[in-house]
Order: C-alpha cells, then structure tokens, then sequence
C-alpha cells in the first residue's frame, strides 16, 4: 500500500463515530490542529467539534494532539479541549506519533491518526504502522507554498475519494 494512501476518508473529524472505531479496534487518536479541529490559526475549534471530544471521551476514546505548529498556536487549542498534545511534532517523522503513543499508553494497532494532509498526517501514519482516518481541510489555506502542497495533494485525495466511492 502506498504510503501517501489513507484507510478511509471522512467529509469531517464529526463524522467518525465511537462505534467505528470500535469496530477497527482503536480505542486511541492522534488527532491534527489544523484543518481537522479548527480552521489556520483559529483559536477555537469548528462548532460541533468541542461536542465530539466530549463524546469520544464518554466513549472511553483517549485523544491526544499532534501538532506541527508551535507551542504558542498549539497549548492553548489543546486547554480549550482538555486534551494533550504536543507541538512541533516534524510529522510524517515517526517521533511524535510514538510520543503521542506514549502520552496515551496506545500501540500502533488501537491508535489511529486523524489527519487532513497527505504528506504529513497520512504519510506518518502509514510510516509508524498504524490507521490514518484523513479527512477533508475544513477550509483551503492561502499563501503560494500551500497552494502548491494542496495542489499535488488533490490527485491523490480524488483518486482515493474515487475508489472509497465517496467520503464517509
Ligand atoms: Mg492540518
């Protein structure tokens, strides 16, 4: 399997449900800031995504943020959520997937990335051996250099939408 290749793709992180992971065996997420809780810097998280949390945690999922962006953009998102995290996390590299592991005492087998960009989330995902649920930027950065990286990204995305037969 490609490494670039999510096991399934979601519209938005509110669509994944505790019995979905149930079924997968994952009772552990690694979960991305930004495009997947919240918009590009935004200091809250999307509406309906705080409820989510709240439900995962009933559910007895353990969740922990996995963030590329720094300490400043990243603790005080993770305070408003109650959740762990850790910044700076040089994804697709390995280190913080296994350091977000660790905080939440998950393998790589009941851990799960949840994640909107191929060539970190997905990528490190596959590359630290465990399942990636990717789901669709909550909303198109701007600047040149993520145009680029979105531009390359969107073949992937549609072929593999394309053989999902759509996002969950
Ligand atoms: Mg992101």
């Amino acid at each position: 399997m490609s490494v670039f290749k999510p096991h399934y793709i979601f519209e938005k992180t509110t669509k994944i449900t505790p019995g979905f992971l149930k079924e997968l065996g994952i009772s552990n997420l690694l979960l991305d800031v930004d495009n997947t809780l919240t918009t590009h810097d935004n200091p809250d998280p999307t509406p309906g995504i705080p409820q989510w949390i709240e439900e995962m945690k009933s559910a007895g999922i353990k969740m922990v943020i996995i963030s590329n962006n720094n300490k400043e953009r990243v603790e005080p998102f993770a305070a408003k959520l109650g959740l762990p995290f850790t910044s700076m996390s040089c994804k697709p590299l390995p280190f913080g997937y296994k350091k977000g592991m660790k905080i939440l005492g998950g393998n790589r087998h009941n851990t799960a990335m949840v994640g909107d960009q191929i060539f970190t989330d997905v990528m490190g995902a596959n590359l630290s051996g465990m399942k990636c649920l990717m789901v669709l930027a909550i909303q198109a950065e701007e600047g040149a250099g993520f145009k680029f990286k979105r531009k390359i990204e969107k073949g992937f995305i549609e072929k593999y939408l394309k053989q999902q037969g759509g996002a969950l």
